[in-house]
């Protein structure tokens, strides 16, 4: 199968709920957060680092490398995304659970829509889509098993 531009990462079970903007908002530094957007802002414009919409609300991602033999999280960086690409990435929350499937009826969407899109960015099929998505959620069963050391490169918390 070809490259894909926009692909699904789900952050393996045993490290949801700790990021960077969790971090910053227990430690009471949100400031930290508002200059991290800022300086996306300021780097890559005011855009879907993806699929490079604009005049649309941003969302900060951030994009985890994996070292599968020492169960190293290490952040390799943080893009603003459109809603659309951000829901793709996160694709296990918006079609996978309760709140996800609320949330993104209360957003006038449905799983067609985020399916829809995904294959617009990727110039591919559904099948393509259902191909991608079954081996993302191989990788997350499998990584899932393990504890993760979080590395969060060079921002200090
Ligand atoms: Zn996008
Ligand atoms: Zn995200």
């Amino acid at each position: 199968m070809k490259t894909l531009k926009l692909i699904i990462e789900l952050v393996p079970s045993t490290v949801w709920y700790s990021s960077i903007y969790r971090l910053c908002k227990e430690k009471n530094q949100m400031h930290k957060w508002h200059k991290i957007k800022k300086e996306l802002f300021e780097k890559e414009g005011r855009k879907c680092w993806i699929c490079g919409k604009e005049n649309i609300r941003l969302e900060a991602h951030e994009f985890w490398e994996y070292d599968d033999l020492k169960h190293i999280q290490k952040l390799g960086a943080i893009h603003h995304l459109c809603s659309m690409c951000h829901k793709i990435k996160h694709i296990g929350l918006w079609l996978h659970t309760e709140d996800g499937a609320r949330m993104l009826k209360e957003a006038g969407l449905s799983e067609v829509d985020v399916i829809a899109h995904f294959c617009a960015i990727n110039n591919c099929s559904v099948e393509d889509f259902d191909k991608h998505k079954k081996e993302a959620f191989e990788i997350f069963a499998e990584r899932s098993k393990y504890n993760w050391k979080q590395d969060f490169g060079n921002i200090i918390m």
